[in-house]
């Protein structure tokens, strides 16, 4: 396969009316310039994302490119400060810390090239650089992973006089829609299904990965595989697994790397080999930011797969578990229930005693197993592959062109459109 165009892979995965949609807006975006931007070159979604989504956008013909933002250690802990503070926990902000931030801002607006007529801002790191860089013509695009639904008002409050200054917003889901005074758009995330990460393995390739994670055994694997981030609650799956343990013989595996940009996971990995250690039959493992073979491996050689977050934007992991057929067991929290439909593509959960509960019940039930990771992959594959996303963003950029060469930028509270163009009444 390697050589074949990533568009006629697609073709063979989506048919040929989904990819005529997608050349259509391609067509209608070439003569601009795409600049995405984010905190971090790998490890977390957003960058995950980025890297297949920039590979297809080459295919389509349009001129594109991706600047990732610096920092340092005190920028990081603002900018996780405001992450956390965003999913809910009160960030408590400084003087100091908002200096830190403002500070950033300059330093990443004299030293990014932002020089597309689309720039397309992820997460609220770069957020700030839209005061200091826009100029006329440009339409910039502040695309919000995060579930937004319930923000510490704090930090909110904080961030939204820059997210206003955007053309428009995209977030996950209708949930995280905060009111503004830009339109907003829906857009879930979506993965790479030809990618190291989620690409079919060849006999050799799984099992020589399965070893070098030191994983061969007859015992049935259960994963969670994520950043060491409380938000994640690695802790929260090694009691559900304790609680598994008394009833089954298996081992749970907990796969993480850290985010450049995320100074907690060094406190939260220790959390978890300390928990980890008390259980027993529990692995944790610390993987470098590109072991993605490995990590396909880990979640295709899982019985269950957990995703057992407290908070939420989206979860790719889920999907990329869902598209290896694999049997979830998830928490029903943020974007993860676009993906698992309970039941039907996966089990939802609430709390450790669900997890376990429903993780023994997959252990017992082969059937159950496959038929949860036949839709499930059915699932991914009409709603969370890349082309679908990235037309989404050819499309919301359009719409935020037409609207800066028309003048009609609104300035007030616009109500809320959805991408179809369909008005969903005021924000709430
Ligand atoms: N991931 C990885 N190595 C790790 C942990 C996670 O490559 O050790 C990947 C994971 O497979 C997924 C992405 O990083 O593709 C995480 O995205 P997600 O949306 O699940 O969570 P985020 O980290 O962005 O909160």
């Amino acid at each position: 396969m390697t050589g074949t165009p990533t568009l006629d892979r697609y073709q063979a995965l989506l048919g040929t009316q989904e990819l005529d949609r997608l050349e259509a807006l391609a067509r209608q975006f070439r003569g601009h310039r795409l600049v995405m931007v984010n905190s971090t070159a790998s490890g977390g979604g957003v960058a995950e994302i980025l890297r297949g989504m920039m590979v297809l956008l080459g295919e389509l013909g349009i001129d594109a490119a991706w600047e990732v933002m610096g920092g340092d250690a005190g920028f990081y802990r603002v900018t996780k400060a405001i992450h956390n503070g965003l999913h809910g926990r009160p960030a408590g902000l400084t003087a100091e810390m908002r200096e830190t931030y403002r500070a950033r801002m300059e330093i990443e607006a004299a030293r990014l090239r932002l020089d597309g007529d689309v720039i397309m801002i992820h997460d609220p790191q770069p957020a700030g650089l839209v005061a200091l860089r826009r100029r006329g013509g440009q339409a910039w695009i502040w695309r919000c992973h995060i579930d937004l639904s319930a923000p510490d008002p704090e930090t909110w409050e904080f961030l939204e006089p820059w997210v206003a200054l955007h053309a428009a917003a995209i977030f996950s889901a209708a949930a995280f829609v905060r009111p503004l005074p830009i339109p907003s758009f829906l857009a879930p995330p979506s993965i790479d299904p030809f990618a190291d990460k989620n690409r079919e393995l060849a006999d050799g390739e799984m099992q020589n990965a399965i070893r070098s994670l030191g994983l061969e055994g007859e015992r049935p694997i259960l994963a969670q595989v994520s950043r060491f981030d409380r938000l994640k609650d690695p802790v929260g799956v090694v009691h559900a697994f304790a609680r598994v343990k008394r009833r089954r013989d298996a081992v749970l595996v907990l796969a993480g790397g850290s985010a450049d940009d995320d100074p907690e996971g060094v406190e939260v990995l220790e959390e978890t080999r300390s928990a980890a250690g008390k259980v027993g039959d529990v692995r944790v493992l610390e993987l470098p930011n590109d072991a993605n073979v490995e990590i396909n491996a880990l979640q295709r050689a899982s019985t269950v797969v957990f995703q057992k977050s407290l908070r939420e934007g989206f979860a790719l992991t889920v999907s990329e578990a869902l598209w290896k057929r694999r049997a979830t067991v998830v928490s029903a929290v943020g974007g993860i229930p676009l993906q698992v439909i309970h039941e039907r593509t996966g089990l939802l959960v609430h709390s450790i005693e669900g997890a376990a509960f429903q993780a023994l019940r997959l252990l017992e039930r082969p059937g159950l197993r496959r038929r949860l990771g036949e839709a499930g992959r059915e699932h991914v594959r009409l709603h969370f592959l890349q082309p679908r996303e990235t037309r989404d963003y050819l499309a919301v950029g359009l719409t935020a062109l037409a609207q800066q060469a028309s003048g009609t930028l609104p300035h007030a509270r616009s109500p809320l459109l959805l991408p179809s163009g369909r008005r969903a009444g005021g924000p709430a």
